[in-house]
């Protein structure tokens, strides 16, 4: 880790920056003429060369986090006589239900527990059961727990029953490889502060052009009306609607050049994999288990099992690793006493050999005992 920042974010975004991209936010630039207005644009125009190589694709950017993005989306495409499939299984699948029912979409429900990927056959059998479903949202990489859902076989389901597919994907987007078109997505969501590895401040939709184009007058808000933007940002070669994060856009930039030199979202995703089984396997050493089983678990965060040694605190266990440089995230599972690391961000395999001696030191220090079992080890 740089020498320079107080501790490494090992936490799902906003995570740790390179110095570059943070520096790029030490001028202040104007935002009203045509030299940033391109740079919007081309922004938009790499995120979709990211997202697919497919034609027919768009993006439209959106001021505030992750979440008005996934707010604008469903607020925007959905028409007012639409219905909803909402697929549940965390915390984020079930932040997408609170949104549509404080917008007054019709939806319906489809959980499954946290623990498990949602199944194809019961979402089969949904959409289905009742035509008048028109849209489907589900997250792909649940943060609450690091597991991926399963996208593909959801986008062949939306297809076959033409259903419109939103897809959540906040946290995997540039993290491994996704190619929106083939999977079958009509709108794909994520933000500046997760595997793009930019600062937060906005968030962006890849969407598919010819559906986008068919939702005008459908926003339930006017700030986080995707269309508009979309046609303001179209029609006036980049302009945002409203003040824009420039600083975030400009550290953006930097962080898009960034994944292209380390080889694009193909080695970013090696590089997370490696991050994930060093830590893993790091924490398994020392008798921590993993919640999920080996083949649900994502490059991007995984949540731990605490050790049920009664003396272990969530606080304690955090400030001692804090105090040796590393920030760790609580956990979200309701089933479990967890913990979660993320393993995106300016981070390093190396980073998390460290990060397992501190895990080993705190422990000790703090005298928490943890019987060694064998239960849930590597393959
Ligand atoms: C991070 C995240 C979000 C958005 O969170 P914000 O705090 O609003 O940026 C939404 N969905 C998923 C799956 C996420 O990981």
């Amino acid at each position: 880790m740089d020498d320079d920042i107080p501790y490494l974010l090992l936490t799902p975004g906003p995570l740790t920056t390179t110095r570059t991209v943070r520096q790029s936010m030490l001028k202040d630039w104007c935002t009203w003429d045509a030299e940033y207005n391109n740079l919007t644009n081309d922004i938009r125009r790499r995120l979709v060369t990211i997202a697919t190589t497919e034609p027919g694709y768009t993006s439209v950017l959106m001021q505030g986090s992750g979440t008005f993005s996934v707010e604008a989306t469903l607020g925007s495409v959905i028409p007012p006589d639409g219905k909803a499939l909402l697929v549940d299984n965390g915390a984020y699948g079930a932040r997408i239900v609170k949104i549509a029912n404080r917008l007054g979409i019709n939806n319906v429900v489809c959980k499954f527990p946290e623990t498990q990927q949602a199944d194809p056959e019961v979402i089969d059998k949904l959409l289905a059961a009742d035509p008048a479903i028109t849209h489907l949202a589900m997250v792909h990489c649940e943060t609450t727990t690091g597991g991926l859902n399963p996208v593909d076989a959801t986008g062949q389901l939306t297809r076959k029953h033409g259903t419109i597919f939103i897809l959540d994907a906040m946290s995997s987007f540039a993290g491994m490889p996704i190619d929106v078109a083939a999977m079958g997505a009509d709108y794909l969501i994520s933000s500046a502060n997760k595997c793009m590895q930019g600062v937060p401040g906005f968030g962006f939709v890849i969407a598919r052009q010819s559906h986008l184009e068919s939702t005008q007058g459908w926003a339930r808000s006017l700030c986080l009306d995707l269309f508009d933007q979309w046609q303001e940002m179209e029609s006036k070669g980049g302009k945002w609607r409203y003040t824009s994060p420039t600083h975030v856009v400009r550290a953006f930039l930097q962080a898009m050049s960034e994944l292209e030199s380390e080889g694009g979202v193909s080695a970013r995703h090696k590089r997370y994999c490696e991050n994930r089984d060093t830590l893993v396997s790091g924490m398994r050493s020392l008798g921590i288990q993993t919640l999920l089983n080996d083949e649900l678990l994502s490059p991007f965060i995984t949540t731990f099992l605490c050790p049920s040694d009664p003396a272990f605190s969530f606080d304690t266990f955090y400030q001692a690793l804090k105090r040796r440089r590393f920030v760790i995230y609580p956990g979200k599972v309701t089933a479990a006493d967890t913990f979660r690391v993320g393993t995106i961000g300016n981070a390093f395999p190396d980073d998390f050999r460290q990060l397992i001696g501190a895990v080993k030191e705190s422990l000790d220090k703090l005298g928490i005992h943890i019987p060694h079992n064998t239960l849930n080890s590597p393959h």
